[in-house]
């Protein structure tokens, strides 16, 4: 079940529903793109020069956004808990991160060891940095290790992770209704969207682009922080080579090898006049923490932990409930399911519950959409709820295609209130069918409408569920 692109609304909205403006977002959003990667006049054979992007985030909101999602990651992944390595990461990475240009902006870098042996790191928006033992013990000096962590904060630095969700790089959602999502309620509805972390978030989705930029800044901090700006070149070298003929590393598959890789690199080491003086390779602080790495166990494995979009069925609904106090509502939810978003844009769902569709992108197969739409026509006159539904119906169709009316509307009351109830039948994430009940009811904000989504095999589990947290909605006053 994907949200519909073009009903969306959020409070403080103006202009979105224009169709033109998507166009001209896109065009600027292009143009903008185009200039960033600046090159000085090679006279001065100075560094390259780097900004971020096109974002129709603030740096406040990465920070924001990544320390929601970085939560969920701390959860998900079998994190290393060292606090000893963990200690180590931090102090060296918080050196190499003063050395990147953010354009004034304090983020609060940290970082954390994942107790994973596939070559790989990664940071979350707003410098939430993850970094895979794997990644530590390949490292054979302090300064590669240092390179990949330099790449990484310079995807921060770069703000890579909200440019791609800022074009909506496969993102279900258009440029229109993202636009139109701008303020306090961006980061809560692309949590919606995104529910919470998965390894192939949209937010690590970069570019070949994005992923020479990292490294030419990545250069640039290891050449500032003193150490060997060739060790990153290496790093990439050694994982080429200890590969051939097997498979890539997971490195390259969050970080897509761009071409020239090296040479490009090298590039930069001219531009900066070759390594610095009495630089620095490594350190005894490197190697005891590679020890304790190499001592340490594999994660053992956590029963019931599904990897998203593992195919794995969720686990029965908790019958005790939680409280959420949305913007004009409350509803009641299962205490073991998680909740992503805020205000009146906020989905709920059982863990496995949020799979891949067939493009890679995060859809919800069991659970509770709860959203804002916009009211058609008077909101007090008779007709503004069908027609409103209607509408909502239109524009879930045109991102869901294969969608079908399964039954007409009917007429229900939801807290006492007028409202719709309307079931749809579209393809489920999960495989066959899915059945999606749909309730509207008209309020003061627009339109609030719920989806209550499940394969259509296992409707029957979860109507009963369902009928709970419908029963459980209160509008506030
Ligand atoms: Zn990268």
């Amino acid at each position: 079940m994907k949200q519909s692109g073009c009903e969306s609304k959020r409070r403080n909205a103006s202009n979105h529903s224009s169709p033109r403006r998507s166009g001209i977002a896109r065009r600027m959003a292009l143009a903008l793109m185009a200039a960033t990667l600046l090159i000085t006049p090679a006279a001065r054979a100075d560094r390259t020069k780097l900004k971020p992007g096109w974002n129709l985030f603030s740096p406040q909101q990465d920070i924001e956004l990544g320390s929601k999602v970085s939560k969920d990651a701390d959860r998900q992944l079998p994190m290393c808990n060292d606090p000893q390595v963990d200690a180590y990461l931090n102090r060296l990475g918080r050196r190499l991160a003063e050395q990147a240009p953010t354009g004034g902006v304090q983020y609060p870098f940290q970082f954390k060891c994942v107790n994973d042996r596939a070559i790989n790191a990664f940071a979350l928006p707003g410098g939430f940095v993850y970094i895979n033992r794997g990644a530590m013990e390949a490292a054979d000096d302090e300064a590669q290790l240092a390179g990949v962590m330099a790449h990484e904060i310079s995807h921060v630095a770069l703000r890579h992770g909200t440019n791609q969700a800022s074009k909506g790089a496969g993102w279900q959602l258009g440029l229109g209704a993202l636009g139109a999502m701008m303020g306090s309620n961006m980061v809560g509805g692309l949590l919606t969207q995104l529910g919470g972390f998965a390894a192939n978030s949209v937010l690590l989705k970069y570019s070949r682009t994005d992923e020479t930029q990292a490294d030419i800044m990545g250069t640039q901090i290891l050449y500032d922080s003193g150490y060997d700006p060739r060790a990153l070149a290496q790093f990439f070298e050694k994982l080429q080579a200890e590969t051939k003929g097997k498979n890539p590393p997971e490195f390259f598959s969050n970080h897509p090898n761009p071409d020239h890789r090296i040479e490009r690199v090298d590039e930069e080491i001219d531009k900066l006049g070759g390594p610095p003086k009495n630089y620095k390779s490594d350190s005894a602080e490197f190697h005891e923490a590679k020890k304790r790495l190499l001592a340490m166990p594999p994660p053992r494995k956590r029963p019931g932990a599904a990897a998203p979009g593992g195919g794995k069925r969720p686990g029965p609904a908790s019958d005790n409930m939680a409280d959420y106090d949305g913007t004009g509502f409350t509803i009641k939810y299962p205490d073991n399911w998680q909740k992503n978003g805020e205000g009146n844009a906020v989905s709920f769902a059982p863990e496995g519950g949020i799979l891949q569709d067939s493009n890679g992108q995060p859809a919800l197969a069991y659970g509770v959409i709860i959203n804002l739409a916009e009211v058609h026509g008077d909101p007090a006159s008779e007709t503004a709820l069908e027609d409103s539904t209607n509408q909502l119906i239109q524009g879930l169709e045109r991102s869901n295609p294969g969608m079908k009316l399964a039954r007409a509307h009917e007429r229900m009351r939801l807290n006492g209130e007028r409202a719709l109830s309307t079931y749809l039948s579209s393809d489920s994430p999960a495989g066959g069918r899915e059945t999606d009940w749909l309730i509207t009811v008209v309020r003061p904000d627009g339109l609030l409408y719920l989806v209550c989504v499940a394969p259509e095999t296992e409707y029957d589990e979860y109507g009963r569920v369902f009928e709970r947290m419908l029963d459980s909605v209160r509008f506030k006053k």
